[in-house]
């Protein structure tokens, strides 16, 4: 006999809701805001340069750009890569929306090109068959924390003249052939919202090697302003000079202090977030009805995700039903990504679903797992009872 599932009136697996992520803050990362909140400097002071120094170090690369959140790096990564009106930027379809959005910020034409079956990372075989004379540059995303096929990306982003942005909100602490994610790429984003993998509230990162992109992002966060305000006050001098439009997309050393205390975290973080997809992984291995996700050669992820595809034709019911039970066994599972073409604004911008296969029957059946390095064993273990009681109710005989 199989348990009665929750959703039919049975005893939940556990009694309060395990959320897919969530942040961990501590009395340090505490301590650390309120400092800030006594000193002089709320905002713009000495925590924005320490925290990007720091950040810069953590992750191998020469510059890092703190923002206001990873859309906001994102759209100052497309503006350093020069792209306006009728420029194409080359991306996947499999990913948060404002991947694409920051593209059309300047009027640029989002190129969807289709995900490998086994990373669900964009395909390089399918990014060069899309280039053409008016692409610019590829976003690629890091889906789950496994980074994309950036050896490929970066031949072909030489070969054909094009800017290599690389979205890794999902891949801070990862590595490609012992590289660090940040170090690779010209433009690299990260995000600092909660469920990320190090936090500053709200915040986001570009990492780059190259100076002028820096120096030129740091003047569009505050307005295309050419001065800052030290060097006014040095001067002693109000004059200051506006050379192109900007917006407000400063992160405040209120954000600052908190991400840089986190950050001090993020190798313990990575150890218990590896620890967990491992061991999902192990547990999964006898279920037909999963497929656990791939990890490819070369790489370390950074699982901000564990994302495992339900094996439909040996399940009586569809992947809403399972998401539906396993929600009323209190495991928050939840589903990335709607395909971003399929959103009405894209849409109407004239994509159409089906023209991305691979990508578009994975979604059909993405589950996204409870994972953060806060769970307990327990969290893990009522994750696992929980997938377990649930296919085997739903399990085709
Ligand atoms: C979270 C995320 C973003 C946006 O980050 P925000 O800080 O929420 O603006 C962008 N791309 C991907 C893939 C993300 O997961």
């Amino acid at each position: 006999m199989t348990d009665r599932l929750a959703i039919d009136g049975g005893q939940p697996v556990r009694d309060v809701m395990l959320p897919y992520g969530r942040q961990c803050v501590d009395e340090e990362d505490v301590q650390r805001v309120v400092d800030v909140l006594r000193s002089p400097w709320l905002t713009t002071g000495p925590k924005v340069g320490e925290f990007e120094a720091a950040f810069a170090d953590a992750v191998g690369a020469r510059e890092a750009v703190v923002v206001s959140n990873g859309t906001a790096a994102l759209h100052l990564a497309v503006c350093a890569a020069g792209i306006g009106a009728g420029d194409q930027v080359v991306t996947t379809p499999l990913t948060f929306v404002a991947t694409a959005n920051a593209v059309r910020f300047q009027q640029g034409d989002v190129v969807f090109a289709d995900v490998c079956e086994e990373s669900l990372n964009i395909d390089p075989a399918k990014v060069e068959s899309v280039v053409g004379p008016r692409t610019r540059a590829i976003i690629a995303v890091d889906f789950a924390g496994q980074p994309a096929e950036l050896d490929e990306l970066r031949d072909i982003a030489t070969r054909r003249k094009l800017t290599l942005i690389e979205d890794a909100a999902h891949a801070l602490g990862a590595t490609y052939h012992e590289c660090p994610i940040g170090s690779i790429s010209t433009l690299t984003t990260f995000s600092l919202h909660p469920v990320k993998h190090i936090t500053a509230g709200e915040g986001g990162v570009v990492t780059t090697d190259d100076a002028a992109l820096a120096d030129r992002m740091r003047r569009l966060r505050n307005h295309g302003i050419t001065r800052d305000d030290k060097e006014r006050a040095r001067r002693a001098s109000w004059h200051y000079e506006i050379d192109e439009l900007g917006w407000n997309y400063r992160l405040s050393d209120i954000h600052c202090a908190l991400g840089q205390s986190q950050l001090g975290k993020l190798a313990t973080w990575l150890e218990r977030r590896r620890a967990i997809a491992a061991q999902y992984t192990r547990e999964f291995a006898d279920l037909p009805e999963v497929q656990v996700p791939a990890v490819c050669g070369g790489r370390e992820s950074a699982w901000h995700l564990y994302l495992v595809r339900l094996n439909l034709d040996r399940l009586a019911v569809d992947r809403l039903q399972v998401f539906r039970a396993l929600r009323a066994e209190n495991i928050g599972v939840n589903v990335h990504y709607i395909p971003v073409p399929w959103h009405p604004y894209y849409r109407r911008l004239g994509y159409r679903a089906g023209d991305w296969p691979v990508a578009e029957s994975a979604y059909e059946r993405l589950l996204s797992l409870p994972i953060w390095p806060g769970m307990s064993d327990a969290d893990v273990a009522d994750t696992v009872r929980a997938m377990r009681k649930v296919l085997a109710a739903y399990r085709l005989s």
